[in-house]
């Protein structure tokens, strides 16, 4: 019996791509082995990859003057690798909207020369930045963005305006394949898997092809990006089993109808929750500015903390799991990325409408 899964991540992810994995797991396609016991190099994996990236540019319409890498590792990886790749000797600007950006910009802080081109930590990470408070420098080598802050749930829906020539780099992990997004207003989009993707240590990078060949020297081969879209992310042994499991949730969610269809989905979802915690009067706040709430993380809070605990016991109960909040937003957070169903959906309103009915 499967439980409702709100975890942040690692996720939920669909159930029948899940069974499809199990019913493959000891003999893919007839070879009589696992997809994990064979040879990167053959040409059974070699298919399962080459899938996986041609139905990825086809369900977010990745143009053909970008590469896509399948890479070893996670997103707090890449707040490293992204300097390493495109900093060139000149800096870099980072837009801090919640903790994921202002790790990002800490990190590469140890690599190169970063500034900040506007934060809006002082107002607690709880909206995106009006135009008027970024600051960009045109001679930026590229200007990060988190377009989806998982902790603090703001989502960016309207993309800054930064000077013609600097390319946008956006950390896309925790609302990827949420909905349909315009690649091209991008130089570099990347994203761990473990979100909406499939399993954790597997990360994908969008690449614009004038983007490569900037490494720092000093940049280890497994961590250039262009030494590794030579090579078709096959420089060294990829993670294999999360790749196939990635190719899975690419065809699944275009049987689906593709990203316009999953976005509808995830309105309709994401209204649900926020209407429960807006129509309880109170018992249920979520700080975020309107406009930008993330229809992913849903983080929100009870007017009375004392009640947390008892709201989790509840939960557990009715099979509604990983709900507690984020150590330093505290509260609850309900995660309903493109695998988590209408039903949970549905249950966890349930229940928060019903407790709320009990305990105000
Ligand atoms: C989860 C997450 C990360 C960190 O991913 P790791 O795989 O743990 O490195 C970075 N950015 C965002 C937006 C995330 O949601």
């Amino acid at each position: 019996m499967r439980i409702f899964n709100f975890s942040a991540g690692p996720a939920v992810l669909p159930t029948a791509v899940l069974e499809q994995a199990r019913d493959e797991l000891l003999d893919w396609h007839g070879c009589g082995m696992s997809i994990m016991e064979m040879s990167h190099r053959g040409k059974d994996f070699t298919g399962v990859i080459e899938e996986a990236q041609a139905d990825l540019r086809d369900l977010m319409g990745i143009p053909s003057n970008y590469k896509v890498l399948f890479l070893q590792g996670g997103a707090t990886q890449l707040f490293a690798q992204i300097p390493m790749n495109l900093l060139a000797g000149r800096s870099a600007d980072y837009v801090v909207t919640g903790s994921w950006s202002k790790k990002a910009y800490k990190e590469a802080q140890r690599i190169g020369s970063v500034r900040l081109a506007g934060t809006t930590e002082s107002g607690k990470f709880t909206c995106v930045p009006a135009a008027a408070e970024l600051q960009f420098d045109p001679q930026a080598a590229y200007a990060h963005i988190c377009t989806n802050e998982t902790i603090h749930g703001v989502e960016m829906f309207e993309l800054p305006e930064v000077p013609a020539g600097v390319p946008l780099v956006a950390d896309m992990s925790s609302h990827i394949l949420s909905r349909p997004m315009d690649v091209s207003r991008y130089g570099l989009i990347y994203a761990g898997a473990q979100k909406n993707i499939g399993p954790a240590g597997l990360v994908i990078v969008i690449v614009r092809e004038d983007l490569l060949g900037r490494a720092l020297p000093s940049t280890p081969s497994v961590m250039d990006f262009s030494v590794m879209a030579e090579h078709g992310s096959m420089l060294n042994t990829p993670p294999t089993f999360g790749i196939y499991l990635a190719g899975l949730i690419f065809k699944h969610l275009k049987a689906q109808g593709g990203l316009a269809a999953v976005e509808t989905a995830n309105i309709a979802k994401a209204r649900l929750v926020y209407d429960a915690i807006e129509s309880s009067g109170g018992f249920y706040r979520n700080p975020v500015e309107q406009g930008c709430r993330s229809r992913m993380n849903v983080p929100f809070t009870l007017e009375n903390p004392a009640l947390d605990g008892d709201f989790l016991v509840e939960a557990a109960a009715r099979r509604l799991a990983g709900l507690k909040g984020h150590k330093s937003v505290g509260g609850m957070r309900a995660s309903i990325y493109n695998a988590m169903s209408l039903e949970g959906v549905t249950a966890l309103v349930e229940l928060m409408q019903d407790f709320a009915a009990r305990k105000a």
